[in-house]
């Protein structure tokens, strides 16, 4: 945890976020400025900078992470219409935000994506 992280604050619940899911290894949130109609947020409580710094020990944590948006996006209804999962690493990718978080994206069409 690092006070400096807003995504570590939020896990703390020392900054606002609609948190959606919490438990001892995971947090979901909505996104502050959704880019569709559903647009979560799904972190590990431990800081991680990105995929980057994921280390071996650290695989179930993404399975986890995965589980849980699936999770989220049959509870928002969006599983059989479909969704995307994205992970944004680097500058390149254009992460924002230096804590590892998949977006759950969906509840409309989006067009194929590659870059
Ligand atoms: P990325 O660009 O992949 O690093 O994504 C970071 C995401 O975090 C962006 O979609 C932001 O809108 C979102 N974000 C930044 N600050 C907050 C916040 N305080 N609460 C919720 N979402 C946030």
């Amino acid at each position: 945890m690092t006070d400096d992280c807003i995504f570590c604050r939020i896990i703390q619940g020392k900054a606002p976020a609609r948190i959606v899911f919490q438990d001892e290894e995971v947090t979901a949130f909505w996104d502050v400025a959704p880019r569709t109609p559903v647009h979560l947020l799904i972190v590990p409580n431990r800081h991680i900078d990105s995929l980057n710094q994921l280390e071996a020990v650290a695989a179930a944590l993404m399975g986890r992470l995965c589980l849980t948006a699936a999770r989220l996006a049959a509870e928002q209804g969006i599983s059989a219409s479909g969704y995307r999962l994205v992970i944004n690493t680097g500058i390149d990718a254009g992460q924002s935000v230096s804590h590892l978080h998949l977006h759950l994206l969906g509840g409309r069409h989006m067009p194929v994506f590659f870059g």
